[in-house]
Parts: C-alpha cells; sequence; structure tokens
C-alpha cells in the first residue's frame, strides 16, 4: 500500500498536466483545501553517499483531493503561480516542512530542503515568511534548504539575486535545482550565494546506460568540487548508479531506488532501513 501511494502520484502528474478543463475549476478549491488540510508534504530522503546515511529529507507538496485522490504537485504549482495562490501554497510547505525538522532534531537529526518557486522569488516577502517559519519553529537556520530551478533564477536575474542574498542571509542554505537543464551560463553561480547544485534526474537515470550523461554528472560534480559547492545526484534508482555516483565522488543522492517520498509519520522508518542497508 506504501509503494501505491507514490506510484499514483507518479502516474497522475502527467495526465493531471493535460487536463486543463479540471484546472480552473480545481484552483478555486485550492485556498478551502488548504484550510481543510487537503495540503499535505511528503518527504524523500536524501543520503551521503560515501556514509550511506540520510543526511536530509526533501519536502514535497501533495493535495489529497478528496475526488481526483492524491494530487502531484504538478497538477497544481503552475496554476497557483498564476493565480496568486503560491504564496499561501509555500508558506504551509514552509510551516509543516520547518515543523517537521524541528521534531527530527531530536532523535535523528536531519536537515530539510524545500522548493521556492520563480513567483516566489519575485516576491519579496518570501524572506519574511521564510525568517517567520524559522522563529515559530526555532530552527537553526543551517538545517534548512531552499531549492531553487536555475531557470527562475534568470526570469529576473537582478530581482530574484536581491531575494536570494536577503535569504542567503537568513542563514539557510542556497540550492540550484534541476541543474543542467537551464540555458543559463556558469555566471550566475559565481555572483549568486548558492551552495549546492542538485544535478537533474534526466541525467542521472540514464548514468549507467548513456556515455553522455555520465561525462555530464562527472562534470557537474567536478565544478562543484572546484567551486566549493557541494552536490546531489537526483533520480537515483538503483545500486548500480549509486556505485557510479561513489566513484565520481558525488556527495549526496536522493532517489526511488535509495527512498521515495513519504508522508511525515513513515519517514523515520525509511530513514532507519536506509541507514541499515
Ligand atoms: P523536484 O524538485 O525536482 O522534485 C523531485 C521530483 O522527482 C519529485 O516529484 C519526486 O517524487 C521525483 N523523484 C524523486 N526521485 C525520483 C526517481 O528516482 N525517479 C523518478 N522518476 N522521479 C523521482 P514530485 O513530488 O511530483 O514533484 C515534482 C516537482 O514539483 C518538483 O520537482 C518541484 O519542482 C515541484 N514541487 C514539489 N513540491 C513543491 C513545493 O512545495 N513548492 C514548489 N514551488 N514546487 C514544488
Ligand atoms: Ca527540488
Ligand atoms: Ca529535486
Ligand atoms: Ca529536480
Amino acid at each position: 500500500a506504501a509503494r501505491g501511494v507514490a506510484d499514483r502520484v507518479a502516474r497522475y502528474d502527467p495526465r493531471m498536466e493535460l487536463g486543463g478543463a479540471l484546472a480552473p475549476e480545481l484552483m478555486a478549491e485550492l485556498g478551502a483545501a488548504m484550510a481543510a488540510g487537503q495540503v499535505v508534504v511528503h518527504y524523500q530522503p536524501q543520503v551521503d553517499v560515501c556514509s550511506g546515511r540520510v543526511v536530509g529529507a526533501e519536502a514535497l507538496v501533495r493535495w489529497q483531493h478528496p475526488v481526483h485522490g492524491l494530487l502531484g504537485p504538478n497538477a497544481f504549482i503552475p496554476a497557483a503561480e498564476r493565480t496568486g495562490q503560491i504564496r499561501p501554497l509555500t508558506r504551509l510547505v514552509l510551516d509543516h516542512a520547518l515543523a517537521e525538522c524541528a521534531r527530527w532534531q531530536a532523535d535523528r537529526p536531519l536537515s530539510v530542503s524545500v522548493n521556492l518557486s520563480v513567483r516566489n522569488l519575485l516576491d519579496p516577502a518570501i524572506v519574511d515568511d521564510v525568517r517567520d517559519a524559522l522563529e515559530r519553529h526555532r530552527l537553526d537556520p543551517s538545517l534548512v534548504e531552499l531549492e531553487i530551478t536555475e531557470t527562475s533564477a534568470m526570469v529576473d536575474q537582478a530581482r530574484s539575486a536581491t531575494a536570494l542574498r536577503a535569504l542567503a542571509a537568513l542563514g539557510v542554505t542556497l540550492s540550484i535545482d534541476d541543474y543542467g537543464t537551464g540555458y543559463g551560463s556558469l555566471a550566475y553561480l559565481q555572483e549568486l550565494p548558492v551552495q549546492r547544485l542538485k544535478i537533474d534526474r534526466s541525467f542521472v537515470s540514464d548514468l549507467r546506460r548513456s556515455h553522455a550523461s555520465a561525462a555530464i554528472v562527472r562534470s557537474v560534480v567536478d565544478l562543484s568540487q572546484r567551486l566549493g559547492l557541494s552536490v546531489v545526484a537526483e533520480g537515483v534508482e538503483d545500486d548500480e548508479t549509486l556505485v557510479l555516483l561513489r566513484d565520481m565522488r558525488c556527495d549526496l543522492a536522493q532517489g526511488f531506488g535509495l527512498g521515495r517520498p513519504v508522508p511525515a509519520d513513515r519517514l523515520c522508518d525509511v530513514v532507519r532501513r536506509i541507514d541499515a542497508h
């Protein structure tokens, strides 16, 4: 049953992206859904490639819809951005994720990563929202990572750079998500206060079969090391890929082969299983 939930999310996404008719009705419900507790956060473990231990978890939002079932973020994040609902949504995710992270510290310390969307970066209020969440949950900022995509940093470089500097000043870690899929120059890596790159899973899932993907992953790992950044491989689906990443000296790994995203109350078991493996 546990696997079933994750599989359904993964399978539901493409249909929802195509289903334009459903979206406007859905979006009218989102505010009420958040208030009713239907918007929940799942967590996917991030593993230290060298030690094999879990060091953090990425917060991934879902909508437990009473009629449509468990909806993945691709079903409602783009529309939430268009309809101005992304700020309350991000606040909800920050609140859940930082509350969980504060709980984890007592038992098995882990960091938490939260995804920001392009709209969040263009709204200076994001800085207050992150600061408020840190204070509300009395969380050490170094335990919190914020993930932004390469493209979102490029949309309005001046504005997003200002927001990123203010976020970095709070003491949180900033990562570039889906690294390698954008068209940005490498110059911004020097200009922005970024500490981590997440290699897009399209390269990682192909690592074993494709020389080109292996070359790309290897060079992103090297680039990260030379720039003093840490590097995460996303989309690790099997042990063989993990071994290759270890040889390349990639720092962290994330993927279905290590652990799927699960509800907060199941993360503990998943972490225990990975640590023991
Ligand atoms: P992402 O940030 O790149 O997150 C990773 C996505 O890849 C997740 O999908 C995760 O379930 C999936 N994934 C992880 N490991 C594997 C693997 O080994 N193989 C495959 N095929 N997939 C894997 P999910 O949860 O559907 O999220 C999709 C995207 O939605 C995320 O991509 C992120 O960009 C966005 N997102 C998720 N939660 C939030 C949120 O709270 N706020 C915002 N703004 N965006 C979010
Ligand atoms: Ca992410
Ligand atoms: Ca990711
Ligand atoms: Ca990604």
